[in-house]
């Protein structure tokens, strides 16, 4: 028998080096309550507590309308889709949700896949299978979904440094003329909440003959006069080529998509595996879905409160010396720890001591030595909630942590590096 793989051994083995390196994911069971978010109990430690990590960005989760909107769909259609798109699983509320899409975005068509994650890796894997000697230029942050598409593409790949034009004109400038070109990147990204040059990106693109991707994940919803994300905002999504997006965050459903033009929609349609041979999105979630687009777009309030209360928060860190990262030029927040047990004991000490839930965020989420926290204020943050987690932050970093300024110049160098 001591010749035969010990499978147990192996994965017991792994699990333990994760722990010894302060790495061990935990998760905490919560049950939000409808209506009072971000409040929520936390069945893990038998508590109400205060949610201030959530992608619920506007908190579209528990808008009555969207909730309504599934309940709804649910009674009049059922809960099944019943089949791919292919087979019977194309139903109607899903259509005008691709409609609602395209128009969000101002292109020509738009797919819904059943999540972000999936939108990003099929759509990146098909373009990279099947456009002849594609060259994907990729930034360095991108997120795991689009590095798996990439690599499932099976083509080139070059690896820009984050949001560096001149690096990813170099490389650029290294592919041989003719050749099919396609660069993706992040509008905000997630962890550091700084957003990238996307008019620069496009005119380098325009220079050198490429397609644009953009993953619009962190902004649809927040940014843009109709919550179009930052090429909305800044005007630019025409020239981007595909614009991806995700209904789990800021509309608070679930769900992926590309918005993009007629002709390359139906090329991933016909060729994307992630699209084709996967159950269609089953029509309560994509009325709800539909809801919530809906909702966001008409309603701007929602974002001038987002960013009236990101503002406030942002201030009340600086008046203290909390450590906000100074990459951040969005409404994620994140706020420098530097050292992976450290990390998860702020954020135990938040939930054992005040109540308040912030996951830690280590590797390999990010790079060894930038651990930190990522505060996301929504809407319905209160003032007093702020000044609840002011006051929790002050304590749990503690006083040598706050008075040393440097701390936020050293976390901006090495999420640069
Ligand atoms: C969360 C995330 C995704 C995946 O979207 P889901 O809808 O959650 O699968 C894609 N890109 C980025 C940058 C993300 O943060």
């Amino acid at each position: 028998m001591s010749d035969m793989f010990d499978y147990d051994g192996f994965l017991t083995k792994s699990i333990q080096k994760l722990k010894l390196a302060g790495n061990y994911r935990e998760f905490t069971d919560l049950e939000r309550y409808a209506g009072k978010y971000p409040k929520a109990y936390d069945h893990t430690n038998k508590r109400e507590i205060t949610i201030w990590c959530n992608n619920d960005y506007l908190g579209m989760g528990q808008n009555p309308e969207v909730v309504l909107a599934m309940k709804k769909c649910a009674d009049e259609i059922g809960v099944g889709a019943g089949g791919t798109r292919n087979i019977a699983g194309t139903n109607h509320p899903l259509v005008v949700l691709e409609e609602e899409i395209t128009s969000l975005h101002k292109k020509e068509s738009a797919l819904v896949f059943t999540s972000g994650y999936v939108a990003n890796s099929t759509t990146l894997r098909t373009l990279g299978s099947m456009l002849p000697d594609l060259v994907i230029l990729s930034d360095e942050c991108n997120h795991a979904s689009m590095i798996e598409g990439v690599r499932f593409g099976k083509c080139e790949k070059k690896i820009f440094r984050h949001n560096d034009l001149k690096h990813l004109e170099e490389l650029l400038t290294e592919v041989e003329k003719g050749r099919p070109i396609l660069i993706a990147f992040e509008s905000v990204y997630s962890m550091d909440g700084d957003i990238s040059p996307i008019k620069d990106i496009c005119d380098l693109a325009d220079q050198y003959g490429a397609l644009t991707y953009l993953d619009e994940v962190h902004a649809v919803g927040l940014y843009g006069e109709e919550g179009g994300g930052i090429a909305q905002r800044e005007g630019l999504e025409e020239r981007i080529d595909i614009i991806q997006g995700t209904m789990a965050k800021g509309f608070g459903v679930i769900g992926g998509y590309i918005a993009t033009t007629k002709v390359m929609a139906d090329f991933i349609r016909s060729f994307g595996h992630g699209f084709i041979f996967s159950t269609a999105m089953n029509p309560p979630t994509a009325a709800a879905c539909l809801a919530s687009v809906r909702y966001v777009r008409a309603h701007n309030e929602l974002r001038e409160k987002l960013h009236t209360n990101v503002d406030t928060f942002k201030n009340m860190c600086a008046d203290v010396g909390i450590p906000v990262m100074r990459s951040t030029q969005s409404h994620i927040i994140p706020i420098f720890v530097g050292d992976p047990v450290k990390c998860r004991q702020i954020s135990n000490r938040l939930m054992d001591e005040y109540n308040i839930f912030v996951q830690h965020i280590n590797h390999p989420t990010v790079p060894r030595g930038t651990e930190r926290l990522r505060v996301t204020p929504t809407p319905l943050h209160t003032e007093e909630m702020m000044h609840e987690m002011i006051e929790a932050l002050v304590d749990v970093f503690g006083e040598e942590m706050l008075k040393d300024g440097q701390l936020i110049l050293e976390a901006d160098s090495i999420a640069a590096a």
